[in-house]
């Protein structure tokens, strides 16, 4: 892959004071496609999303060695708000809505999150148009946008998650276990909107306990074992592997 295309992660270490989260890890998200990160508890995925989003240093954790770039630039060291600013936008893990502030405001936190480093003229115009995008996407959220976001069942507070995320106009969504705690159809909604949101042109990194599902989203998948790559490739030939079969998806 060229070096200025999508996201390149290289020989990340990561570590958390004495403790490695990760140890070497080498990704790529090339543009327009979906990956997948499976893995067990504590494999490391969070870790790489922070990494990546430059939330890691609120979790008192650093990058030891290593790169990130993303369309050619260097993200690795880059403040949150600056690469919100350079098109990558995550939505953490336990969806974070500000509960007691209402639907419409949360949608509006997150335009306010592209503005910086942004040029201004062009915001008004974009986040209107961001705007639309989301509540077509999710018309829930337009007819409870004057609801406390903490009213909203764990679907609803998951859409206004990737709403809120998607107002910033990112070109690459992070997404931290969209589906955890969610009912199957809901988690098959989510699915379809990640697949939507992918179609209207953003590449999507996801994080997902739900290896089935995420190997029938994902292009590419990659599986860490105690923060190292253990496996990568095509997801629908990893969902054929043996031990992802046995390991992820409880078949054999
Ligand atoms: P889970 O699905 O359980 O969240 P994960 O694959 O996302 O797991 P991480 O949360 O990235 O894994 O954790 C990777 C390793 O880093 C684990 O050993 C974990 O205990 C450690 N770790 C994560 N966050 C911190 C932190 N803030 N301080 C210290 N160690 C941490």
């Amino acid at each position: 892959m060229n070096a200025t295309d999508g996201l390149a992660v290289r020989d990340l270490t990561v570590h958390y004071g004495p403790v490695r989260a990760l140890g070497g890890v080498s990704l790529d998200v090339p543009p327009g496609a979906v990956v997948a990160v499976l893995g067990g508890n504590g494999a490391g995925k969070s870790t790489l999303l922070r990494a990546i989003s430059g939330t890691l240093r609120f979790q008192r954790g650093g990058i030891s060695a290593g790169e990130i770039s993303f369309e050619g630039e260097r993200l690795s060291g880059a403040a949150p708000a600056a690469v919100v600013a350079r098109g990558v936008v995550q939505v953490p893990e336990g969806r974070r809505i500000f509960s007691r502030m209402t639907v419409e405001e949360n949608l509006r936190a997150g335009a306010l999150g592209a503005r910086r480093g942004a040029r201004p003229r062009m915001i008004p115009h974009g986040a209107a148009e961001a705007r639309e995008r989301v509540l077509a996407l999710f018309p829930v959220l337009a007819e409870r946008a004057r609801q406390r976001a903490g009213l909203l069942s764990g679907g609803e507070q998951q859409m206004l998650a990737i709403g809120r995320a998607l107002m910033a106009r990112p070109r690459l969504l992070l997404l931290d276990e969209p589906t955890l705690g969610l009912a199957p159809l809901m988690a098959a909604r989510i699915a379809d909107t990640i697949k939507e949101i992918n179609a209207q042109g953003t590449s999507v990194l996801l994080v997902e306990q739900n290896a089935a599902l995420a190997l029938s989203l994902a292009s590419h998948a990659y599986v860490l074992e105690v923060g190292e790559v253990a496996l990568h490739g095509p997801a629908a030939g990893l969902a054929e592997s043996d031990e992802v079969r046995r390991r992820y998806l409880g078949i054999g």
